[in-house]
């Protein structure tokens, strides 16, 4: 899609306004009660697919809504803006779909890009082990060639969505002597026999987010659900991060406007010393600088999702510095909204407590920020 290198177009703005329309609606309603029982928002997820916002990153080709990678940020934002755990099943359906995506065969594709478009299956995305977590190439899962198929052993852990969806993109290894060069990608489904799952995670954050443990207990899949050709899985895998880590750039984004924009509507009700604490100068520096560093963050995602969609050479470091930026501005100011409740803002009956918890796993997963400072550091511009 041709738009200018960060400014948003005309429809950005639009989907933005329906976005924000459907979540304040739909999915904002039921954001405490899934963070306090820790259940999956059934009713986010029915309202995505009824408006086809669950995947909008699927191509048109493949029965999708073929949104560029602005689009599918200002998607993530908006929804995460209300319910972070909600937002993780835009952004998690698109990682977990990107390697088939951007290596899988044409018949791959079609066979299970199309159910994804449509609503009628979820995707997750199975590197991290126990073991194995920024040190992701040190996994253990293994694959072994038996005639046209391969069979699957292992425990993947962390897995966003694992139980919900219906298809897993795992990475495992078929050559130990290659190390990274010898980790190829597959398509396991949920139905194959020999995949099962752990306990939920009981967490601090994203509580509706389901997290578990994958099994694979020799789990036999036909040959052809290779994605791409072997050796090739882990140069996917880490390829797919570039372009997925500014979707953690958008959900850190949309919880810290969250926060900030439940801040400012406080300070203007809350009265103390005879008037609305809003007057007090050492409360408006607070929110002027949550503002600034929110929109420094916001600038930076759109400039890496712009070079997402064009696939440009510095995608890798734009890719990093957008969430591990973004993830630690809304570290910052979810902190200080919480701060500007007071009292009130530290209990669960004001939601920017909960948006403080969720704020924390951006700069955690998909890399944590100590490792995209690795990226970065290998990928200076
Ligand atoms: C809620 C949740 C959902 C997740 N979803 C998924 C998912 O869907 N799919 C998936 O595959 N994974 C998922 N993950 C896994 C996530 O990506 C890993 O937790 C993350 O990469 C860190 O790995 P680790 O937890 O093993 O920490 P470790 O790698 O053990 O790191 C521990 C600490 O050491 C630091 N550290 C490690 N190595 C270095 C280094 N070289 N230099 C400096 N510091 C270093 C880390 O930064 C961290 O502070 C999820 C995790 C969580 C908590």
């Amino acid at each position: 899609m041709d738009f200018d290198l960060y400014r948003p177009l005309e429809e950005h703005d639009m989907l933005r306004e329906s976005v924000r329309a459907l979540a304040e609606a739909k999915i904002a309603p039921h954001a405490a009660e899934v963070d306090e029982e820790g259940r999956f928002p059934q009713e986010a997820l029915d309202a995505l697919v009824a408006n086809d916002l669950h995947a909008v990153h699927v191509p048109e080709s493949y029965g999708g809504a073929g949104a560029d990678a602005l689009a599918t940020v200002i998607v993530i934002e908006e929804v995460a803006r209300v319910c972070a755990s909600s937002s993780l099943i835009p952004a998690v359906n698109k990682l977990g779909s990107l390697p088939v995506i951007l290596s899988g065969s044409e018949e791959l594709k079609k066979k299970y890009l199309a159910p994804l478009a449509k609503g009628d299956a979820m995707f997750s995305y199975c590197l991290s082990e126990p073991d194995a977590g920024s040190d992701a190439a040190g996994m253990k899962t293994r694959a072994v060639r038996d005639g046209d198929a391969y069979v699957l052993n292992g425990v993947k852990r962390w897995i966003t969505n694992a139980g919900v969806s219906e298809y897993y993109t795992v990475m495992a290894v078929t050559d130990p002597e290659k190390r990274s060069k010898g980790i190829s990608a597959f398509v396991v489904e949920k139905s194959d026999p020999g995949v099962s799952f752990g306990a939920p995670e009981k967490k601090l954050g994203i509580k509706g987010s389901p997290t578990r443990e994958v099994y694979l207990d020799n789990v036999r899949i036909p040959a052809d659900r290779m994605i791409g050709p072997e050796g090739t899985g882990f140069a996917t895998a880490m390829k797919t991060l570039d372009h997925t880590r500014i979707t953690i750039a958008a959900q850190a984004l949309g919880i810290a406007q969250g926060a900030l924009d439940y801040a400012k509507g406080y300070v203007q009700e809350r009265k103390q010393f005879g008037k609305p604490i809003a007057d007090f100068q050492g409360v408006q520096f607070m929110l002027a600088d949550m503002a600034m560093k929110l929109e420094a963050a916001r600038q930076l995602t759109y400039a890496a999702a712009a070079k997402s969609e064009r696939t440009d050479s510095d995608l890798t470091f734009f890719g990093a510095a957008a969430k591990c930026y973004a993830s630690d501005a809304a570290m910052e100011i979810t902190t200080d909204a919480v701060q500007l409740l007071g009292g009130y803002g530290y209990t669960r009956d004001y939601p920017v407590e909960r948006m403080m918890r969720d704020a924390k796993i951006t700069q955690i997963y998909e890399g944590t920020n100590q490792v995209q400072r690795i990226v970065m550091a290998r990928n200076l511009p």
